[in-house]
């Protein structure tokens, strides 16, 4: 089962897909590729991720 999290998004602009959403899975397949160094805690106002969503 997918384990859900506090969210999450990425830092960098490395994946177009990586952009400016939000993750909440730690299971998420994009939210997983985010390096350690590019974490970051929060929404950040962005919009959830759609393979998080896919996760409910
Ligand atoms: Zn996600």
């Amino acid at each position: 089962m997918a384990v859900k999290c506090d969210p999450y998004h990425t830092i960098t602009e490395e994946k177009p897909e990586q952009r400016d959403v939000y993750h909440d899975y730690k299971d998420c397949p994009q939210g997983s590729r985010i390096k350690p160094e590019n974490w970051q805690s929060g929404k950040d106002g962005r919009p959830r991720c759609d393979d998080c969503i896919d996760m409910d």
